[in-house]
């Protein structure tokens, strides 16, 4: 069985930075159904995928927290259909302020088991300044509800 990784991106976000070059759109919401379902056509007829042995799946964006959970869901779904997940670790990117404890626990459910929570900076001026849409606080109290949910 061939081993793989799989990154699956996210290009959705509540607000645009300032400073950033990814691939991600602000203030398009009326396209992320449409990105999921081809996302999910893609991944059930990539060859590559079958009966592959699956080490790491990384979800990014984007703010991949900031689209409903269900679509997150969803598309591990679709994975765990066509390969072996037992041993995988699975990623999410989140930013705070747009995590909740239900979001959490249906990435908890799903399989995730790992977080990456974007932060930059402690300091809330600088993270005004560069248009990020949380403080320092929401991080910490976005890290405390992962740990919650065991993440
Ligand atoms: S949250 Fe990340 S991907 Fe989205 S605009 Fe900011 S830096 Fe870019």
């Amino acid at each position: 069985m061939k081993e793989i990784g799989i990154y699956i991106h996210i290009p959705f976000c509540a607000s645009k930075c300032a400073y950033c070059d990814f691939i991600s759109f602000d203030k398009k919401e009326e396209y992320i159904s449409k990105y999921i379902e081809s996302l999910k056509s893609e991944i059930e007829t990539s060859e590559i995928l079958n009966n592959s042995k699956v080490n790491t799946i990384y979800i990014g964006g984007g703010t991949p927290s900031y689209i409903d959970s269900k679509y997150i869901v969803q598309i591990i779904d679709i994975i765990k259909e066509k390969c072996d997940l037992s041993s995988t670790e699975i990623t999410i990117e989140m930013n705070p302020g747009t995590v909740t404890q239900d979001k959490l626990q249906d990435y908890y459910n799903a399989g995730i088991n790992r977080v990456s929570i974007g932060l930059q900076t402690t300091n809330d001026n600088l993270l005004k300044t560069i248009g990020r849409i949380h403080n320092c606080e929401q991080f910490l109290n976005t890290y405390k509800l992962a740990r919650q949910v065991r993440i």
